[in-house]
């Protein structure tokens, strides 16, 4: 449903580099701001979560310090800039939030006990609705980086939300595909791909309401998708028991990563209806993307937009159950 081309390769796999995937440790606890009792270091909260029991925050968001975008909140359009010809430009208007997920610098995604993984989940859910009740944007993108190799600065897990007021074009080729097959066989692609991964054996996590799997032509090795099995455009409309589930597979996502390779640096990407399509009714089927790092997107893949993964997928499904039954 990306519409990535992906060129799967195995023999490449023997060049130098091998298979790791290094996630740095980038902060010590006595300098990061996102640590219990560093509040002061961070914007004040706009949401803060506990677990049951807990005196304290668990999970805990604010603007981010250094926002990619902004907005005022009496400003409702990005303004126009003076740009030279031919280029045109607008001021980057929008919304950057930090979510810390846990009090503890230490602590990562995979260690989360159920609860705490559904709290994470239910964050992201509440920071994706408010910034659509506000009515300025087009769209809001969760996603988390963790090690340096996938642009992360800050090594205290954290997730983080841009609210945009266009739908970049990533996720309006996605909205194309959904649209597309469903003129074409009245079917969501993205249930058709899940059904496909889990005849060919590329089911790594799979509770019966979340699957992971290792698409088939997944644009880079260990890649994986998670999706709910209920047919749903956004996260926002999940049940707690679906919040719960999700944060179980993300868990499984991130220690089936941990199990095969060690602290593993990786991008995780919340692809949820942009809130203009959900408007216009468009078909979509809301998934996470893991993507793991090792900043080998080299420049025929930017230059083409043709990804090469030297990795079969259907290998790399064996890999990360093998590392998910280690952890
Ligand atoms: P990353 O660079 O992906 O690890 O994300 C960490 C984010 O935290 C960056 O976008 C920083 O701009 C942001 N950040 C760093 N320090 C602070 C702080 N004290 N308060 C709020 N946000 C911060
Ligand atoms: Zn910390």
């Amino acid at each position: 449903m990306t519409g990535i081309v992906t060129i799967v390769e195995p023999e490449r796999a023997g060049r130098p580099r091998g298979h790791s995937y290094p996630a740095d440790v980038l902060t010590d606890p006595a300098e990061c701001p996102f640590c219990a009792g560093h509040e002061d270091r961070t914007p004040a909260a706009r949401l803060e979560l506990s677990l049951p029991g807990e005196t304290s925050w668990t999970v805990r968001a604010f603007e981010n310090l250094y926002p990619a975008l902004h907005a005022e909140e009496d400003q409702d359009w990005p303004r126009e800039l003076d740009a030279p010809w031919p280029y045109t430009g607008t001021s980057g208007f929008g919304v950057h939030e930090v979510i810390v997920e846990s009090p503890r610098h230490g602590d990562s995604l995979e260690r989360y006990s159920p609860e705490h993984a559904a709290l994470l989940i239910e964050a992201w859910a509440d920071r994706i609705r408010q910034w659509r009740a506000d009515g300025r944007f087009a769209c809001a993108l969760v996603f988390r980086n963790v090690g340096t190799a996938a642009g992360a600065s800050m090594s205290h897990p954290h997730s983080q939300v841009i609210a945009m007021p266009r739908v970049p074009e990533a996720l309006v080729k996605e909205l194309g595909n959904f649209s597309e097959e469903a003129t074409l066989s009245r079917r969501c692609i993205l249930c058709a791909a899940t059904e496909a991964d889990d005849k060919g054996g590329r089911t790594i996590f799979d509770d019966g309401i979340t699957a992971v799997h290792a698409p088939w032509a997944s644009p880079s090795p260990y890649y994986m998708r998670i999706a709910p099995r209920n047919c749903a455009e956004s996260i926002t409309d999940a049940s707690p028991e679906e919040r719960a589930s999700l944060g179980a597979a993300l868990v499984a996502a991130a220690g089936a990563l941990n199990g095969a390779f060690g602290d593993a640096a990786y991008n995780l990407i919340l692809h949820d209806a942009p809130y203009s399509a959900r408007h216009a009714g468009l078909p979509f089927h809301w998934h996470v993307e893991v993507l793991p790092r090792r900043g080998d997107q080299a420049g025929f893949e930017w230059g083409s937009g043709v990804y090469t993964n030297v990795v079969d997928p259907d290998e790399a499904a064996a890999t990360l159950r093998a590392g998910l039954a280690l952890e």
